[in-house]
């Protein structure tokens, strides 16, 4: 078993980010990604800040919007059309969940597509889905670059994917697809998932719930990727799989931490860059 360590290939990609910033800041480009938080929740504060800090290192300016628990949506949206608006501005993400009396869909569609990130616009959603450029989501990018750099080839190979959410389950089973699997997307009303599971190359776990995977639903000398995050209540964090069990069973597996976490925060880098270039491109 070896395994997939994208703490190390984030710090690479990060390194790579570093340089081009570095070389567009000669051109007087500033790549600057702004960050809305609205309310207290204090897992998405946190993710907040880990990506601010991530921002810091590369050089990418990070402008943090926080905002009250009662803020009104139109207030929000006036807020990402100021931001949609301001040149200084490459990226606009909205940090997730946001509080009940906001329809989080309307605020998605509101981010000028241009300027979306984390990829969860319509548009570049149905971009995802038909093969053509356009921003995708962080996490299921990182599994898929994680994926390559081990030389791991889907092509043709059995993949399931558990958890079907717009953000991580779907778009990767779009990405995984793109790149000539067979795919299979279990969710919370799937029977038995140990059926698909047994017959897989590869599993993809993005559901939030410690154990979910053990070694008896999975194939001798599987793939895993363990996107899950969960806290014990003694306060470490795991994934949803068995790891000690799974781990002996299978070929690659990917550890929580340091695993797809690393790579999520890598490839939002990667995205805002990409935003600053097309900007840049567009202004000659
Ligand atoms: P979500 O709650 O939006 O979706 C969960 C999905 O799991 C749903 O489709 C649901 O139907 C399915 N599900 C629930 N119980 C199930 C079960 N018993 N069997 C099969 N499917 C089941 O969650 P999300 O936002 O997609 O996140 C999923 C997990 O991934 C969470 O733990 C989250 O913290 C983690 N996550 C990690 C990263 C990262 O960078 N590593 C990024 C995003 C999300």
């Amino acid at each position: 078993m070896k395994l997939l360590d994208g703490k190390t290939l984030g710090s690479t990609i990060e390194e790579q980010i570093k340089q081009e910033i570095r070389e567009l800041n000669q051109n007087f480009i500033y790549p600057t990604l702004a960050v809305i938080l609205v309310g207290n929740d204090a897992p998405s504060a946190s993710y907040v800040k880990m990506k601010s800090k991530a921002c810091e290192r590369v050089g990418i300016n990070s402008l943090i919007f926080g905002m009250p628990e009662n803020t009104s949506e139109e207030f929000l949206l006036q807020k990402i059309e100021e931001l949609n608006k301001d040149l200084k501005v490459h990226g606009i993400l909205v940090q997730l969940p946001l509080p009940q009396h906001i329809n989080t869909q309307k605020i998605l569609e509101t981010i000028d597509p241009q300027k979306d990130v984390d990829g969860f616009h319509p548009l570049n959603m149905g971009k995802l889905m038909v093969g053509l450029d356009g921003f995708i989501p962080a996490t299921p990018l990182g599994v898929m670059q994680l994926l390559e750099a081990y030389h791991l080839s889907v092509r043709g190979k059995n993949c399931v994917v558990i958890g079907a959410s717009n953000i991580v389950g779907k778009p990767l089973a779009s990405l995984l697809l793109n790149a000539g699997a067979t795919v299979s997307v279990c969710h919370i009303l799937t029977k038995d998932v140990s059926l698909f599971t047994k017959e897989a190359d590869f599993v993809f776990v993005a559901v939030g719930k410690i154990g979910l995977l053990t070694a008896e639903m999975i194939k001798e000398g599987a793939v895993i990727v363990d996107i899950g995050i969960n806290r014990t209540n003694e306060g470490a964090i795991v994934g949803d799989v068995e790891f000690d069990f799974v781990a002996p069973k299978c070929s690659f597996i990917t550890p929580v931490p340091g695993g797809v976490g690393p790579m999520t925060i890598a490839t939002l880098l990667q995205n805002t860059l990409k935003s600053a270039r097309n900007f840049a491109k567009d202004m000659k």
